[in-house]
């Protein structure tokens, strides 16, 4: 290990228990809950197996007053919900790292859906998350309830081996409820004064220390208004950094780990887009001024220089961290052994948070195992190794998927993976992708590949050679893999428009694809428009390019705002923002039909004819798979046989353009399957359901 990382892999004492370093894998959701004991506790083992010293399952909700479904939560409403968790928090100690629970009351926030528990609150005010009624105003009966099961759920926690225990007030939840001035118009002993605002805190803290204070560490997550701590952010004004730091002091004697959070949870989880590697230090340095308690911060870190440094500096403890925890769980250990070039670096797109707001799995563009440790057997580090290693594989395009299959190829022992890429460099869509303003991180996909690739045996990269049907034929494979990717249509074919757009021809000099924008296509005038029916990054990631090139631009988007896949990664306000500040504007809920010479139309949001006029258009409206090469080679068996190619399968944007995660995926899994009899259909996985008694 460099001598500069070693206070990394000090103890840390909290309360009664021993962290065994200072890496901190914080509550975050995993689609898991405990619903899924077993996949849960799979999920967060190889964390602990990795080297994370404390691993957290996601939010628990203890009682159905705090009932956050459709979401998924870690429910631990009764002994039966705390023996499936308990599992987990066996799993993490088998690595000897601790296990935390962080309990969680939404009260104006829960839905209740599933419940139809009445939403409680302070007040009786309107919610800024939820609609179409109010939450009932707390009575000294519904404090003391509430007090109550949080204690029991605390008992339950600890019973089946949990650690530590979170009072969980940050985010907009029950405790900030009651701290907030705006939320809380009470006028009893738990309202009015701060002092007055944080009673329910604090007496909720002092009766969880009390019932289980001498067998775990209590630890409470709180939230400082960072830059986007605009009044309305989580719903909450009325919550100042003072008065935060004021609840730390009254707090301290009773917190044996204070977790800090900034802002909202866009800011917290801040993309890369947006946010700089550890944006959140300054905010924890406010803290340590106000306790001398161990304190946990995030800040997506992945360089081992800037976590020792931080944890010099005095800011912070503990090096929290969700996200590079699930895009490399065994970066404690690969620090400790000095492999720093091994460590898989998030990319801060916040694909994981995408999957947890469309209610999935969690999952990762750059681990495929993420969440597939249990149903799938999956691991991060260990591969199988294959019963046939002299078999040698033939790959046809370095992109994201031809990469991930056959960096997990050649780790479970095939003795030749040949990777052929037609254009110069790797990466496919990426190499275009990572130059758009604000995705460069997102290179990190392509570039933990290439060291990869560069040391496993066994590997050949191949760059520059576009193969067609006769190259593969001869090339002496005995497996072949298309992974060729896709091209953005340039004929205007969009969602209920099959048909190709009249005037819709890459070929003429004022209509681009996407490709051809940031090839730099020269535009015949300052006036261009992006059309988007895609939805995500492409669209404004050219929108902004084109700007800041000099164009005036509009993106017309069909969607009522711009980018609302940005939205699931917790980018999209920022992402407007952003575009606006970059001159971008945008012309929601519209569609074009049409492109003339000089302008486009189309139908406005209440079907009304609509018309601009633009020198160019960039078309972001379907993507269509580059298959020729497989449909060739699968369709002459013969020609196959006689070259001895015993199959060919198709991964990625070649099967079906997704997104870059699911190209991953693919080319992983079918890394992971092709010994089986049918590697080009997934196999099953094990799945968790309730048992029938
Ligand atoms: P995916 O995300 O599915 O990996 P991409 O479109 O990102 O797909 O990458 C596909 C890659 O395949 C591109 O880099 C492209 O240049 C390459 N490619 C396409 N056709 C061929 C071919 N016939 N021979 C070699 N490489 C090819």
């Amino acid at each position: 290990m460099d001598a500069r990382h070693a206070i990394l892999f000090e103890p840390v004492t909290i309360g009664p228990k021993v962290l065994p370093n200072r890496f901190y894998q914080v509550p975050h959701a995993s689609g898991f809950g405990s619903d899924k004991p077993r996949t849960q506790a799979a999920f967060r083992a190889v964390k602990a197996e990795g080297g994370w010293g404390g691993v957290c399952v996601e939010y628990a909700p203890f009682a159905p007053d705090s009932d956050d479904s459709p979401a998924i939560a870690a429910e631990i409403w009764d002994d039966r919900d705390a023996r499936a968790l308990g599992l987990t928090a066996e799993a993490i100690h088998a690595h000897g790292s601790l296990a935390g629970m962080e309990l969680y009351h939404g009260g104006a926030s829960c839905p209740n859906g599933t419940s139809r528990a009445v939403r409680l609150a302070p007040s009786q005010i309107t919610s800024g998350v939820q609609w179409g009624g109010l939450a009932k105003e707390m009575d000294a009966d519904d404090i003391a309830r509430v007090q109550r099961n949080w204690v029991l759920a605390a008992r339950r926690a600890v019973d089946v081996g949990f650690d530590i225990v979170y009072v969980y007030g940050a985010h907009g939840y029950l405790m900030t409820q009651f701290l907030s001035a705006h939320a809380n118009r009470r006028t009893d002993g738990y309202g009015g004064s701060l002092a007055n605002r944080g009673r329910f805190w604090l007496e909720t803290l002092a009766a969880v220390r009390e019932a289980v204070g001498g067998e775990c560490a209590i630890a409470t997550r709180i939230a400082l208004h960072g830059d986007s701590g605009v009044p309305g952010a989580e719903g909450l004004p009325g919550i100042y950094v003072d008065d935060m730091l004021m609840l730390v002091k009254m707090a301290d004697d009773l917190v044996d780990l204070w977790d800090v959070t900034v802002g909202s949870w866009p800011e917290d989880s801040g993309t890369s887009r947006y946010y700089p590697e550890g944006h959140e230090r300054p905010w924890a340095h406010r803290v340590r001024e106000v306790t001398a308690k161990p304190v946990i911060a995030v800040g997506r870190y992945t360089s081992p220089d800037l976590m020792a440094e931080v944890i010099r500096s005095g800011a912070v403890d503990l090096i929290g961290s969700a996200r590079q925890a699930i895009a490399d769980p065994f970066l404690p250990r690969k620090i400790a052994e000095g492999r720093l070039d091994e460590i898989r670096e998030c990319t801060g797109s916040n694909v994981c948070i995408l999957r947890e707001e469309t209610f999935n799995n969690v999952g990762c563009v750059q681990n495929a195992t993420a969440g597939e440790e249990y149903r799938r057997g999956w691991h991060p580090e260990l591969f199988p190794a294959t019963a046939d290693p002299s078999r040698s594989v033939l790959i046809v395009g370095a992109g994201p998927a031809g990469l991930e299959c056959a960096v997990v190829l050649a780790k479970r022992g095939f003795a030749a993976v040949h990777l052929v890429e037609a254009d110069a460099e790797i990466g496919g869509r990426l190499r275009w992708t990572r130059r758009l303003p604000t995705l460069g991180d997102w290179g990190r996909i392509i570039d933990w590949r290439a060291v990869q690739l560069a040391r496993l045996p066994g590997v050949q990269v191949i760059t520059g050679r576009r193969l067609n049907a006769a190259d593969v034929l001869d090339y002496g494979a005995d497996l072949v893999v298309i992974a060729t990717g896709s091209v953005w249509r340039g004929d205007g074919v969009q969602p209920g428009y099959p048909d190709p757009m009249p005037g819709a021809d890459p070929g003429l000099p004022h209509v681009l694809t996407p490709e051809q924008a940031c090839a730099g296509k020269r535009l015949p005038g300052r006036r261009v428009v992006v059309y988007d029916t895609d939805g995500y990054y492409v669209a404004p990631g050219i929108a902004e390019m084109l700007a800041a090139d000099g164009s005036e631009v509009t993106v017309v988007t069909t969607f009522d705002v711009l980018s609302p896949i940005s939205d699931q990664t917790l980018e999209g306000d920022m992402l407007r923002a952003h575009l606006h500040g970059a001159g971008v504007s945008v012309r929601p809920a519209t569609t074009i039909t049409a492109i003339g010479d000089t302008s486009v139309t189309g139908l406005d949001r209440d079907g009304q004819p609509w018309s601009t006029d633009c020198d160019a258009v960039v078309l972001v409206t379907q993507q269509a798979p580059l298959d020729a090469l497989y449909k060739e080679l699968v369709g002459d068996e013969a020609a196959l046989t006689a070259a001895g190619i015993s199959a060919v399968y198709r991964i990625g944007d070649a099967l079906a353009p997704r997104m870059i995660s699911e190209a991953i995926f693919d080319g992983h899994r079918l890394a992971m399957e092709i010994d089986r009899e049918d590697p080009a259909q997934p196999a099953p996985y094990r799945r968790e359901r309730a048992e029938l008694s």
